[in-house]
């Protein structure tokens, strides 16, 4: 990246903010990807603005990260600045059995806060590994429970139309997908009600939810959680056992055999190693049963 840039972004985020030929592989549960031109953590939504205003301004492409677990990124990297919010965009504010929360928090970390001061209703979301405003992105959701259930509405900022609050119904969460995922929006912050709860129950619930993971999920394994939305009326996982393909390879890149809606990291699996797996799955899944999987993992790069 030619010096003037890599100043720029310095004097946007400081030093400590922006790394350079930075590998994805680090920033990404998959464990996979290669460098990104530019990575930049911005600590503020004064930073955030102008850092993509820099970007914009100098036709820099960009992409918006969060805790990248639900994310391919390439082999090449990406050519371009991966602004990623992230630990230096968390907190939160409570009031009563409201709390907004910075887009930056991860799940675990919120569901925490919740158990603490007795609110239930956030249970479903402790064991996702993303950050909020992934969470709202993907209206992420587990074991009976999503983000739409609880969201009182979202902090965005919109290039060209500045930072506004949207209204539940103005984020269009749906399964697996929201407004943000098709515009160019970015999550800053969300609201979430729950409510009063039993301490002891909360933490059952929490334990039983724990459990129900590490012994159906391959979470010893990098991957970036369930590879195919849910084809309706059918579960992709069982598809894909169905099709007997638990266990298929292609490189570092495997089929889960303990869930086969995962698709897992050996060691060593490229993109072009997961892209190969998944193009022969959705192939042999259609040809068997004549349903097409659509991937939830996103592409960067
Ligand atoms: C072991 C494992 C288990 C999982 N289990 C579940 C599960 O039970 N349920 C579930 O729903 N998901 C699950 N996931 C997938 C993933 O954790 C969720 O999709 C999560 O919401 C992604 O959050 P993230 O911060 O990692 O986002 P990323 O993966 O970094 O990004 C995901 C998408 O959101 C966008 N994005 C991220 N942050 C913002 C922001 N602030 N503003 C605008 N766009 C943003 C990105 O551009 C990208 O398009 C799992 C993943 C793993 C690895």
């Amino acid at each position: 990246m030619v010096e003037s840039i890599r100043k720029d972004l310095f004097s946007i985020c400081g030093e400590r903010g922006v790394l350079f030929d930075e590998p994805l592989s680090g920033h990404t549960s998959f464990r996979i990807g290669g460098p990104a031109d530019a990575f930049v953590m911005p600590r503020d939504e004064e930073q955030l603005e102008k850092v993509i205003d820099y970007c914009d301004r100098n036709e820099i492409p960009r992409f918006l990260l969060g805790n990248g677990t639900n994310i391919l990124a390439a082999d090449e990297g990406y050519r371009g600045t991966v602004i990623q919010i992230f630990k230096n965009m968390a907190g939160f504010e409570q009031n009563g059995t409201e709390i907004y929360a910075r887009a930056g928090i991860l799940l675990s970390a919120l569901s925490a806060v919740c158990a603490e001061q007795a609110l239930t209703g956030f249970e479903f979301a402790s064991g996702i590994p993303g950050t909020l405003g992934g969470a709202v992105t993907m209206n992420a959701g587990a074991y009976g429970g999503e983000i739409k259930d609880v969201i009182t509405g979202a902090r965005v900022f919109e290039p060209g139309r500045g930072i506004r609050d949207l209204k539940p119904e103005e984020l269009m969460l749906g399964y697996r997908t929201s407004v943000i995922k098709h515009t160019d929006m970015i999550v800053l912050g969300a609201g979430i009600r729950l409510e009063h709860g039993d301490p002891e129950k909360i933490s059952a619930k929490l334990a039983e939810l724990k459990e129900a993971r590490t012994s159906k999920q391959p979470l010893e394994y990098p991957s970036a959680g369930s590879t195919f939305k849910r084809p309706e009326g059918y579960f992709a996982g069982k598809l894909i056992m169905d099709a007997e393909l638990a266990g298929y390879t292609v490189g570092g890149a495997q089929v889960s055999e303990k869930h086969c809606g995962f698709v897992i990291n050996r060691g060593g699996a490229t993109a072009a190693d997961v892209n190969a797996l998944i193009a022969h799955v959705v192939k042999t899944v259609e040809d068997r049963f004549g349903v097409t999987l659509e991937r939830e993992i996103r592409s960067l790069g």
